[in-house]
């Protein structure tokens, strides 16, 4: 019989990111019950104490710390856990060190949550992703990375603020890995339904494919930036994380740009990555293999071969799908 639908979220990984997004999960009543995993138990037990403690605030749910077989009927379990970036560390050479946190969490997960959907946070996300659904052996719909949706986030800010115009009427998109060889896609980058260059004609604001270079620039570095300047980034994702599992559990086909497993966009194929995709209480209901210019499908294609090279240098559970 199948598993009662109960919006549990559990959280693997209760560092920054985890954390953070616990307590973005607390302040927006999405869930009844949210349980805390960490191989440092004290750290999860420190995080429930204090976002329990923050309940007051917001409304009455269920905290706790725990362990697997809490997993069991979760709706979500997102997994934050592992290492972070180094200063000047790619996010590609996190690759085998948190392959190894993989392989102890994601079986564990697929044991006694086999319905269950997983978000993947912990970096490098796409290869990551990949591998969780390879352990798993969900089908691909049900394990999603959060991808590019802060690159996406980042990406809407810079034109909000070079345009003047809240970000959430900016509709643009990064594509590809979750790293230095995303895409941003200009081509079909719009405002108000007209394209950049329409809006700039009718707002009076420049728009050259120099300030483009620049401010994508700025997206793609943001993090190391951050990293740079206070050691981690956590608040941005945390919100990236949470309109995720807003969207999957309010069922809203909301589109985002997430990883998931590719069959066949611009010839990448059997490999997580970045496009928009509708997301709902199935998990990844469909992913958009948008028009993309001539030079922004090559970039695609070179940004999948970066991850691809990857993927093949860690191992890698075989599955029929
Ligand atoms: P952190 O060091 O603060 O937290 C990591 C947590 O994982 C720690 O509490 C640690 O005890 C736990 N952990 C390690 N191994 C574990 C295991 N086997 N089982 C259970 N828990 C385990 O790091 P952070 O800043 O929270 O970052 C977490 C991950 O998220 C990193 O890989 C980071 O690069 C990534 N990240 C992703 C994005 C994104 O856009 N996808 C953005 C920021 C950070």
């Amino acid at each position: 019989m199948a598993t009662a639908y109960r919006p549990k979220v559990v959280i693997v990984g209760t560092g920054l990111v985890g954390a953070t997004f616990g307590y973005a999960l607390l302040a927006s009543g999405l869930t009844p019950e949210i349980i805390l995993i960490d191989v440092n138990r004290a750290r999860a037990e420190g995080e429930a104490m204090d976002l329990n403690h923050a309940m007051p605030f917001h409304r009455p749910i269920n905290i706790r710390t725990g362990d697997y077989p809490d997993c069991a009927g979760a709706a979500v379990v997102v997994i934050a856990a592992g290492a972070a970036q180094k200063p000047g560390e790619t996010r590609l050479q996190l690759a085998q060190r948190n392959a190894e946190v993989f392989r102890q969490i994601v079986p564990q997960v697929a044991r006694h949550a086999p319905d269950t959907i997983l978000l993947i946070a912990t970096n490098p996300v796409d290869p990551l992703t990949y591998l969780a659904w390879r352990l798993s052996g969900f089908p691909p719909q049900r394990v999603i990375g959060a991808g590019t949706i802060l690159d996406t986030a980042r990406l809407r800010y810079l034109l909000g603020a070079r345009y003047d115009v809240d970000p959430r009427s900016v509709h643009a998109y990064i594509v590809g890995e979750h790293g230095d060889s995303e895409v941003a896609l200009w081509s079909s980058a719009a405002i108000a339904g007209m394209s950049l260059q329409d809006f700039c004609r009718l707002t009076g604001h420049t728009c050259t494919e120099e300030e483009e270079r620049e401010i994508f620039a700025q997206v793609r570095d943001a993090a190391y930036h951050i990293i740079e300047l206070k050691g981690a980034t956590y608040y941005a994702i945390a919100s990236g994380l949470e309109r995720i599992v807003e969207s999957i559990l309010r069922d809203q086909n909301t589109v985002l740009s997430v990883s998931g497993l590719l069959k066949d966009c611009y010839g990448v194929s059997d490999l997580c990555l970045s496009l928009p995709m509708v997301i709902n209480r199935e998990g990844i209901s469909r992913v958009l293999c948008v028009p993309m210019s001539q030079a922004e499908q090559e970039r695609f294609r070179a940004s999948a071969q970066v991850v691809r090279s990857v993927v093949d240098g860690l191992e890698v559970p075989e599955v029929a799908y």
